[in-house]
C-alpha cells in the first residue's frame, strides 16, 4: 500500500517544480524580515517565565519573505489588511492581552515598494492562531500549505486563538502537507522544501496542533531557525522556560502543554549545540532587529 505521507511529499515537490518555471531570477538564498505591527506592550514576566517584572515588551507581528532561485515563500503573514474587523468579536479581555498597535499589513508594504507579489509561490504559516493567519485573506488564490491536523483544529478552533473570519474564506487556496519521518537537526519529521538543505520544515506540534518551523541556510556561516510561537521570546530559549502559567487564566495558550514544553527543550538543545545558529521567536522583536526589514534583503 502507498504511504500517504509520500504522497503529501510528492505533490508538495511536484508544485514547487512547477514553480521553479515562474521563479524569481535570484541565484542566492535570501530573506527579508517585514514587521507588520507590534504589541502594545507587556511585562516580559507576562510573555515567559521567570521575565522581569521591570522589563517592558513590544512583541513583533511579522512575515518572513525568502526567495529562493526556485520559488518564492512567506512564512507566516502576520496583521493583515481586515485586522480590526477580524479582531473585533474578541472578547474585552483579549482585545486588552492582545491589543496591537498600528497596523502595517504585509500586502500593503508590498504593493508599495513594487514588489511582484505574482511571484509568490507559496504561504506557509507558522501555525493558524489570528496573529499569523490574519493576512492570509490579501494573498486570495496564493497555496497555503499546511499540515492536515492544523487546518483542521484551525477550522473548529475559537477565539481568541483561532479567528474563523481569517481561515473560512472561499478566496483562500488551502493544500495539506504531512511531514515526512525524516530526521533532521533533532527533529524526526522534515521536508526539504528545495532538495539542497537551504529551506527545511520541521514539525513542531505542540502549541498548536502542527505548528511548523523554518530552518534557512544562506550559507554554511548564516543559518536560521525560525520557531513560530515555540517561545515568544528568545528567553523561553536560553533558559528553557515556557510561558508563564498565570496566562492559562486568561487563555488556553498551548494545544498540549508536555508537548509544547518537549519542543522548547528541543530547541534549547540546538541552542547550545549550535551556537552560531540564530534562533528566531516569531514575536521577539529584539531578535527580530537583527535581521533585514523589508524592503532590505539578506545580503549573499
Ligand atoms: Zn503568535
Amino acid at each position: 500500500m502507498r504511504n500517504p505521507l509520500k504522497v503529501y511529499w510528492l505533490a508538495f515537490y511536484l508544485l514547487f517544480s512547477f514553480w521553479a518555471e515562474a521563479g524569481p531570477a535570484t541565484s542566492t538564498v535570501r530573506f527579508s524580515f517585514i514587521e507588520t505591527s507590534q504589541s502594545k506592550g507587556a511585562q516580559e514576566a507576562m510573555v515567559v517565565k521567570g521575565g522581569s517584572w521591570w522589563t517592558r515588551r513590544h512583541l513583533t507581528h511579522g512575515a518572513v519573505l525568502i526567495e529562493h532561485p526556485q520559488g518564492t515563500l512567506l512564512y507566516d503573514t502576520g496583521l493583515g489588511t481586515q485586522v480590526d474587523e477580524q479582531f473585533a468579536g474578541n472578547s474585552w479581555l483579549a482585545k486588552q492581552l492582545f491589543a496591537f498597535t498600528h497596523p502595517r499589513p504585509l500586502i500593503t508594504q508590498l504593493q508599495e515598494n513594487h514588489y511582484p507579489v505574482q511571484n509568490i509561490d507559496a504561504i506557509i504559516p507558522s501555525h493558524l492562531h489570528w496573529d499569523h493567519a490574519s493576512g492570509l485573506v490579501d494573498f486570495p488564490g496564493i497555496p497555503i500549505w499546511v499540515q492536515p491536523s492544523e487546518l483542521e483544529s484551525a477550522r473548529s478552533g475559537e477565539m481568541p486563538s483561532f479567528l474563523q473570519s481569517q481561515i473560512n474564506s472561499d478566496t483562500l487556496n488551502w493544500h495539506t502537507m504531512e511531514l515526512p519521518e525524516n530526521p533532521f537537526l533533532n527533529f524526526t519529521r522534515s521536508l526539504d522544501i528545495f532538495h539542497d538543505g537551504s529551506v527545511v520544515l520541521v514539525d513542531l506540534s505542540g502549541h498548536t496542533a502542527a505548528q511548523v518551523g523554518l530552518f534557512l541556510k544562506l550559507s554554511e556561516a548564516e543559518q536560521y531557525l525560525f520557531i513560530g510561537d515555540t517561545t515568544w521570546t528568545l528567553e523561553g530559549v536560553i533558559n528553557n522556560k515556557p510561558r508563564p502559567g498565570m496566562l492559562k487564566i486568561v487563555v488556553e495558550v498551548e494545544d498540549n502543554q508536555s508537548l509544547a514544553d518537549q519542543r522548547i527543550a528541543q530547541v534549547h538543545e540546538l541552542y547550545k549545540t549550535y551556537p552560531e545558529l540564530v534562533i528566531v521567536p516569531a514575536h521577539d522583536e529584539r531578535v527580530a532587529a537583527d535581521l533585514p526589514h523589508f524592503p532590505e534583503f539578506s545580503q549573499p
